[in-house]
């Protein structure tokens, strides 16, 4: 059985202020039956840390070299010792505003596993690769570049995120969901071996709120959801963490 996830992405919002929202997120955390991650801007890593007692903490990027001469950039290292388990890596986000490549996001992979982090690598198609029915390869194509070898249930969560989807109130049906979820399953059982790839939990991202998360995490190999605007209170947060839990 894999334990589900609410992992949150609060991306470039949140001052230490906004840190009031986890006593509630913490609370929920403490009883609920999954993992609750928050993916927040690298200047509340710590803070978070110290706020909470059942949240994991995350960030949302690491550089690919473990250090070096690169002004302004956070090494996965840096974020760990800051007291995050969690990195995202590769969100659509930043492929898009950073000219993140596959092979960028693999570099990135192998180098938050070095410095103990888990990564949660996202992956999903654009609106016109959809409509050109190249779903499936393009989610194919970006595991097999971005995933590096020696994956396992531990170091590696997948994320699915239809780009189309993240920041706009649209989902795909459950069966779209279904399909692709089915898929990276496959792909991932095909590379690492089943008994890896059944353990790798796959989270669904796009537009996931409190009232239809108990539809999208009822599809068959969902196991919980990477959130966004629905992350940033614990309002709309804690009723996803109690659906999932
Ligand atoms: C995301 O940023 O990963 C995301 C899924 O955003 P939203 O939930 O706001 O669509």
């Amino acid at each position: 059985m894999r334990r589900k996830i609410a992992a949150g992405n609060w991306k470039m919002n949140g001052l230490r202020a906004d840190l009031s929202q986890v006593n509630d997120i913490n609370t929920a955390a403490a009883v609920t039956d999954c993992d609750v991650i928050l993916c927040v801007p690298a200047t509340l890593i710590s803070a978070l840390s110290d706020a909470t007692t059942d949240v994991l903490v995350g960030a949302q990027d690491c550089h690919q070299n473990a250090s070096g001469a690169h002004t302004g950039e956070i090494s996965a290292a840096m974020i760990h010792d800051a007291g995050a388990q969690y990195v995202i890596l590769g969100h659509s986000e930043r492929r898009a505003d950073n000219g993140e490549t596959d092979k960028c996001v693999r570099e990135k992979t192998r180098t938050a596993w070095a410095a103990g982090l888990k990564t949660i690598v996202c992956v999903g198609e654009t609106l016109d690769q959809r409509k050109s029915s190249n779903t499936l390869e393009i989610i194919g194509g970006q595991m097999a570049t971005s995933i590096p070898d020696f994956a396992t249930g531990e170091n590696l969560v997948v994320a699915y995120e239809p780009v189309w989807a993240i920041g706009t109130g649209l989902t795909p049906t459950t069966d779209q969901i279904g399909e692709v979820h089915d898929f990276i399953r496959m792909r991932l059982e095909r590379r690492f071996g089943e008994g890896v790839g059944r353990s790798v939990r796959i989270l669904y991202g796009g537009s996931m709120n409190p009232k239809n998360v108990a539809e999208i995490s009822a599809v068959s190999n969902v196991d919980g959801g990477l959130i966004g605007g629905a992350s940033l209170t614990a309002a709309n947060f804690v009723p996803i963490i109690n659906a999932l839990g």
